[in-house]
């Protein structure tokens, strides 16, 4: 295993060789997170460039005041490693295996999703430390391994204590003519006002992902992607002859840390014979930079319909 597929160096930072002491950790990797929720999974990869130039900035201003950023390196949900102290230097971020060890954050905090990007990023690094050159042991701690903290956080600390981090990387992730499935499900029922749009919201994402339940693809592919998905829901409640519609709409920021319509999609309306109904719809489509594509429902009759349950299958192509 090489580098990390996706790796933003020091010299992409602008930074220079780490002034931090000589270290060759060999013990193995310690995971560590940031105590508060950063949201990072939900916004554009530059924004964890940011954070980590931030991070970098407060550990070596007056509060902190270390040689450099304390940590070896940064997983961000986007499947980045970022680079921070880097190869062969000492930390400062778990005392006690700060020259054994060495670190990775993932600038989580207790309510912050772990997608599978970010796991697979962790797995990469790990699995390159193991090479000949660094040759590091397998071994994935956690930051309270070492000392009484709430460091990586409940979630990351499971994935540590169940084995995920250590296991082989995803070679798909980064190989682009295998296309990426994601699989979503609802069964909370939602409310749908006569003649207007609501943007159907999954319960569940097949990885557990646990922040975006609306974007079908988006998120996690900050450059965009191809997409090819098909949706099913059942909605009940409806009066005899209702049309129901169905379409994709791809969503852009707003400026203001929401979301505004970019793009709509063409409709498919179905009519609706009986009260229940089970009404599919399914759209190939190219996801500009930036965008996230969700699935809205309208419904044209004389009361309130419930939405009782939807499946959709995403398969997409990141860009
Ligand atoms: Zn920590
Ligand atoms: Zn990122």
């Amino acid at each position: 295993m090489p580098r990390p597929s996706k790796y933003v160096s020091r010299s992409d930072l602008g930074w220079g060789t780490s002034p931090a002491d000589k270290a060759n950790p060999r013990s193995g990797l310690v995971i560590h997170y940031d105590s508060a929720d950063q949201g990072l999974a939900d916004k554009n990869h530059s924004s964890c460039v940011s954070y980590w130039r931030n991070t970098r900035s407060f550990h070596t201003g007056p509060s902190r005041g270390w040689a450099d950023i304390g940590y070896s390196f940064m997983a961000c949900p986007h499947g980045y490693v970022l680079e921070g102290r880097g190869l062969y230097r000492t930390q400062a971020a778990q005392p006690g295996g700060n020259s054994s060890h060495y670190s990775v954050t993932l600038a989580t905090g207790p309510k912050d999703p772990i997608p599978a990007a970010q796991i697979n990023a962790v797995r990469q690094l790990r699995q390159w430390l193991m090479e000949p050159d660094t040759s590091i042991s397998g071994k994935v701690l956690g930051h309270r391994d070492f000392i009484s903290t709430s460091c990586p956080g409940e979630k990351a600390y499971a994935l540590v204590k169940d084995g995920t981090f250590a296991k082989k990387p995803d070679e798909s992730e980064g190989e682009d003519d295998m296309p990426r499935h994601r699989r979503f499900e609802k069964d909370n029922s939602q409310e749908l006002e006569p003649g207007t749009w609501a943007s159907l919201r999954f319960d569940r994402r097949h990885d557990g992902h646990t922040g975006d339940l609306y974007a079908l693809v988006g998120p996690e592919e900050p450059d965009g992607a191809l997409y090819d998905f098909s949706v099913g829901v059942t909605v009940e409640g409806l009066g005899s002859g209702t049309e129901v519609q169905l379409r994709a709409t791809e969503y852009e920021p707003d400026g203001e840390g929401g979301w505004k319509v970019a793009r709509n999609r063409p409709i498919e309306s179905p009519v609706q014979a009986a009260g229940n109904g089970h009404f599919t719809y399914a759209w190939k489509g190219n996801l500009a930079k930036g965008r996230r594509v969700r699935v809205r429902v309208a419904q044209f009759g004389d009361s309130i319909a419930q939405l009782t349950s939807a499946t959709a299958e995403v398969f997409y192509w990141p860009k």
